[in-house]
């Protein structure tokens, strides 16, 4: 049985004693407990803030090239241990190893972007902006950084934000998801490996007391928040209130907007990988596809050929889809799946029916499959987070982007056509973050920024590339005069440049 403890001052860490609450650990395609986590207290979490308050300032004044040293030495570690930190995603959150390792790569690319951060932190120089008056811009990290991350990107979420946030001169309080914790820890150990010192990030486990505790301590200047939409609404709320910078990444519901000129096969394709693929618990998973007629029915015959291929089961035997996380989430799913026939949506493929390659305790749920669902549904409506795509059948393009326009949600869409025109509309149309042209699951590369619109974001700023430097460090401008024999004396009016 495995120990989850946190992550302190380069070490683990338990209260003397033991925690006082834990978390059990599952491995979902055997539905058995594989051991615990530690549960942070109110006050463990107090001690863990301090622990990076004080290492900051060192951390701070660390040249550029101290801090990019690091990042390198910690890029070739996780590229020789992707398959080891793989292996540990798969065995608490249940996604096969193929799509782990994906997530690895994507993680792997903001460490990398953050091994250019000099580049990115340069400011402006201007001369002379009033005789013998020089001004520039300098950008200078926040202090201690807190990261909440969801369990379904245990690797690639905590990554979003962490590299970049110490590279900038930030120490870091991670909270990861307590489903699957280990990745954090296993990256946590592997920075101090790299050369991080001691403090400079620390990961603490827990649940609601340890995230209050971070939005409550005032020692932590930022929160950056990924997770579903109505605790991504109150991080923002209560850590904005306590004076604090933040970002909150919500919940998503993607559309997938099928033109009638459209390749059906690379459509079909996109729509059953986009869908499935993670067992639907991805934040850009493609959850509702649009269908302009005529061509519901040819789509719907291509993407229920490819569904029968699927092999569903664990993780590690070369399947395609894995198990849900947990059972309730496995059971709330396929409660989606009565509500859906109970509202009037017809039930192509039923994923109840799954023969799993695995065992049979394990948190199976098969791809499903909706169809002539419509807006006013639960299964449109909500945020499913399982392998379900529901078809939504329309007449024109115009009604199509009404009904992804007025979603609450705004992450990700994508329109398949050979149209460009249209597809450059679409992109211009759309109210929605990131936008993919025959393109299913847009996830921007490291150096763009990655974030939706409307309830799938929370404050202003996006993850990693540009928006991710400008949000963990704060500008200053310097007006600089070396002195000079024509200082011109007292002048009481407002600066102009002469
Ligand atoms: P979640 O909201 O349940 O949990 C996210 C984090 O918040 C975890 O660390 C958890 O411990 C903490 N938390 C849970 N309940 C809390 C509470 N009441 N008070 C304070 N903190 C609390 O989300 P999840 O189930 O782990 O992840 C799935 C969700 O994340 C989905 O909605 C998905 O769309 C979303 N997500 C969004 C993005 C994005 O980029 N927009 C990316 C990945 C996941």
């Amino acid at each position: 049985m495995k120990h989850v403890k946190h992550y302190v001052e380069g070490k683990d860490w338990e209260r003397p004693g033991g925690a006082a609450r834990h978390g059990d650990l599952y491995d979902p395609a055997t539905g058995e407990v594989t051991g615990h986590v530690d549960f942070a207290s109110s006050a463990d979490v107090d001690a863990v803030v301090t622990a990076a308050a004080e290492a900051f300032p060192a951390w701070r004044d660390a040249s550029l090239a101290k801090r990019t040293a690091v990042m390198f030495a910690l890029r070739q570690l996780v590229h020789e241990r992707r398959d080891e930190l793989a292996a540990a995603i798969t065995a608490e959150h249940g996604k096969v190893l193929s799509d782990a390792a994906g997530e690895v790569q994507r993680g792997l690319e903001v460490i990398e972007y953050a091994c250019g951060i000099p580049t990115a932190l340069k400011g402006g120089f201007s001369e002379n902006v009033s005789t013998g008056v020089d001004s520039y811009s300098i950008r200078q990290p926040l202090g201690v950084a807190a990261v909440i991350s969801p369990f379904n990107f245990p690797a690639m979420v905590p990554l979003w934000f962490v590299p970049i946030a110490i590279a900038a001169g930030n120490t870091v309080v991670l909270k990861p998801s307590e489903k699957d914790p280990t990745a954090s820890t296993l990256l946590a150990a592997w920075f101090s490996e790299a050369g991080l010192p001691d403090g400079v990030l620390n990961v603490v486990h827990g649940d609601k007391e340890a995230v209050d505790a971070l939005l409550d301590h005032p020692d932590v200047k930022s929160v950056s928040f990924v997770g579903s939409t109505p605790i991504a609404r109150y991080v923002y709320e209560r850590g904005t209130a306590n004076g604090k910078r933040v970002q909150a990444l919500g919940g998503a519901k993607n559309h997938m907007v099928v033109l009638p000129d459209a390749d059906l096969d690379l459509a079909a394709d996109a729509a059953v990988s986009a869908g499935f693929g993670s067992a639907g618990e991805r934040c850009m998973a493609i959850s509702v596809v649009v269908a302009v007629e005529p061509v519901a029915d040819e789509l719907i015959t291509r993407i229920t050929e490819r569904m029968a291929r699927i092999r569903t089961g664990d993780g590690r035997r070369g399947c395609d889809m894995g198990p849900l996380v947990t059972r309730e989430h496995r059971d709330k799913v396929a409660g989606y799946l009565a509500a859906g026939v109970r509202e009037g949506a017809k039930l192509v493929v039923d994923g109840r029916t799954v023969e799993p390659d695995g065992d049979r305790a394990g948190f199976w749920l098969g791809p499903t499959l909706f169809d002539d669902v419509r807006p006013e549904m639960t299964v449109y409506t909500d945020e499913i987070f399982g392998p379900v795509l529901s078809i939504v059948r329309v007449r024109t393009y115009e009604e199509a982007v009404d009904l992804v326009n007025a979603g609450r949600y705004g992450n990700g869409t994508a329109i398949f056509t050979n149209d460009g025109g249209a597809a450059r509309r679409y992109q211009h149309e759309v109210e929605v973050g990131m936008i993919g042209v025959n393109v299913p699951i847009p996830v921007p590369m490291a150096y763009y920024s990655f974030g939706g619109w409307k309830a799938s974001l929370f404050g202003d700023t996006h993850a990693h590339g540009a928006e991710g430097v400008h949000f963990f460090t704060r500008g200053k401008v310097v007006t600089s005069r070396w002195l000079d024999p024509s200082h011109g004396g007292v002048n009481l009016g407002f600066p102009t440049q002469n």
